[in-house]
């Protein structure tokens, strides 16, 4: 939801001209991508990119970029680029490979025939770094990794350089090509930036360009024993793909001087990197690391388990594409870290299925109804609307017969006067059909426990509308017993009881104690009316008076659907906190 406009001019960041007040203010990105635009930089082309390491599934973190860096494309009219960084040989991983396209794929975007890895410029990298030992600027350091380590200096004290610093060009070209070759045992051996081991930023002592892995590629098999490190490879890969605006997350900020170093010492292509705040949403975790720990310990079912952060586990949960780019824009992009409500994502999908479910009548926790003035054996058809926000969604039919089920919670034996449903003696009416009465109950003899209900329907309120211009306070919900059917229906929640998962109190050891115990309920008991049976893998409802669910796209059957809670129809969780 965007800010009114009399409200946003004031802003005094808005970036608004007065001619331009309908439209969004810019963001510091399309600022800069605006300017550079102005002044020619890059011919007026924009070219971003989505560089995800395949470690992982992607979260609703890497969504954060990825619509900052499709949408910036699509709106300056320029391409985006997928670029697997696939510079680490051990980690990569097929599985991971293709759920990050599917995700991208899904929520909307498409990088065309640009699909890239960067192993795809071992070779140029490698010829760039030859370059830079011809240059005088990179050297083969033999030092241990513990004295390269212990030599970097701190953040107060200055780094020292390395006995091997200055050797010849021809004796680090040397040295280089038997790293290459496979002549020197993994460790033993880096080729090292000439840059400043005195720098107060300590990404530019001399950093690592390229070390020994003798362990074979995904993509390049044993072609190479030597990679290079992620500070060379990025800014180079954006260059030859000839990227105009490198956006990364803040703490790439310090790395900025570096990326900027190895181009200018190149003479290549220069992007520019641009860095922003990531996305952190409470309640959750989203380090792939983190998220990893939960599927490794069988804490969820999986990295598309719908309590998951994931995109994946989003999909599956029923948030729509629609709703997470809506969330997305809303959160904008800034340059200091914060952390982002989880009820804003929430808030995002139901808003979007407030406008698109279809509604349905489903029953969590039936007590069965006889309505005892209805014969017994009929049946008929009441027209339904489906969505009252959409007129083109249309009606259907539901059953109603002389057995029905409604929600316990809806009857109550003693109700207050304020209780606008069923008690006795008191008339509710029955969402698309008629008027009851409540004229008796029926107590199990040993639990106590009211089991049904008696009532008498009024068949002058056919549609739910009195004849005689009686009012009634309450509209309840219900499905026909006979023609209804029992489905299971998962309640999720989210995954973390703290705001902050990651902080511990001084008596845990570890994040996972701080998993909500009741993320997820399964309720056994749940009578959907007879359309729902059919609902197609994925479809999402609203279910009346409840919430937003989605049939659950793994393990829903034909005929014989279970749904997912995606979100109760009002926000819930905060109130439930705050008692606690
Ligand atoms: P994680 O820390 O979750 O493992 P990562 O940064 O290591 O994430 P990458 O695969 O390297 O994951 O990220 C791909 C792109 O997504 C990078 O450009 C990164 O900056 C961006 N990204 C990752 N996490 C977030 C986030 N929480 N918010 C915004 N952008 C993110
Ligand atoms: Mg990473």
């Amino acid at each position: 939801m965007s800010a009114p406009e009399n409200k946003k001019s004031k802003h005094p960041d808005s970036g608004e001209s007065a001619e331009g007040s309908k439209e969004k203010s810019l963001n510091f990105i399309q600022k800069i991508i605006e300017d550079d635009n102005a002044t020619g930089k890059h011919d007026g082309r924009v070219h971003t990119r989505f560089p995800p390491e395949p470690n992982g599934y992607l979260h609703i973190g890497h969504a954060k970029s990825i619509c900052l860096n499709f949408g910036l494309a699509a709106k300056y009219d320029g391409k985006c680029n997928l670029r697997f960084d696939d510079t680490n040989p051990t980690k990569e991983d097929v599985e991971y490979v293709e759920s990050i396209q599917e995700d991208i794929r899904w929520l909307g975007f498409d990088w065309e025939e640009r699909l890239f890895h960067a192993s795809d410029y071992f070779d140029k990298l490698h010829e760039y770094a030859v370059t830079l030992i011809e240059k005088g600027l990179a050297y083969v350091d033999s030092q241990t990794p513990e004295q390269i380590r212990e030599t970097r200096g701190s953040l107060t004290e200055p780094g020292t350089n390395s006995p091997f610093r200055d050797r010849s060009i021809e004796e680090n070209l040397d040295l280089f090509t038997k790293m290459k070759d496979g002549e020197f045992e993994e460790g033993s051996q880096v080729l090292r930036a000439k840059i400043d081991m005195t720098s107060p930023n300590m990404n530019m002592r001399d950093p690592i360009i390229y070390r020994i892995r003798k362990v074979p590629h995904d993509r390049t098999g044993d072609k190479w024993c030597i990679y290079p490190m992620y500070d060379f490879t990025h800014g180079l890969s954006d260059s030859l793909e000839g990227i105009t605006h490198s956006i990364c997350t803040l703490e790439f900020e310090n790395h900025r001087p570096l990326y900027d170093w190895f181009l200018e010492a190149l003479d290549v292509f220069h992007p520019q990197q641009i860095e922003f705040a990531r996305l952190n949403l409470n309640y959750t975790v989203m380090s792939k690391r983190k998220l990893l720990d939960l599927v490794d310990k069988g804490l969820v079912d999986g990295w598309d388990d719908p309590r998951m952060p994931t995109i994946s586990g989003l999909r599956r949960r029923g948030y729509t594409p629609e709703s997470i780019r809506d969330f997305c824009e809303e959160i904008g992009v800034a340059k200091y870290n914060s952390k982002v409500d989880a009820t804003k994502l929430e808030n995002a999908v139901r808003d979007h299925l407030n406008k698109v479910a279809p509604r349905r009548m489903a029953v969590l926790d039936p007590i069965k109804v006889v309505i005892e003035n209805y014969p017994e054996g009929e049946t008929e058809l009441l027209e339904a609307v489906n969505n009252p926000e959409d007129p083109d969604a249309g009606t259907r039919e539901i059953p109603f017969s002389r057995e029905l089920y409604i929600e316990r919670e809806d009857f109550m034996e003693d109700p207050p006067k304020k209780f606008f449903r069923l008690g006795p003696g008191r008339e509710v009416r029955l969402r698309y059909a008629y008027y009851i009465t409540c004229q008796d109950f029926i107590k199990d003899p040993e639990t106590g426990e009211v089991v049904e209900l008696r009532c008498t329907y009024d068949p002058e309120t056919k549609g739910g509308k009195s004849s005689d211009g009686r009012k009634v306070r309450g509209t309840i919900h219900w499905v026909s017993a006979a023609h209804s059917k029992n489905v299971p229906v998962r309640n999720y929640d989210r995954l973390f009881i703290k705001e902050n998962p990651l902080k511990l109190k001084k008596t845990q050891e570890d994040f996972t104690e701080n998993l909500n115990p009741d993320s997820l309920t399964v309720l056994e008991n749940v009578r959907v009316e007879p359309s729902l049976f059919e609902a197609e893998s994925g479809e999402r409802f609203q279910f009346e008076r409840h919430g937003y669910y989605c049939s659950d796209i793994k393990d829903s059957k034909p005929d014989s659907p279970v749904f997912n809670r995606i979100v109760n129809l009002k926000d819930t969780w905060s109130k439930v906190q705050k008692k606690k």
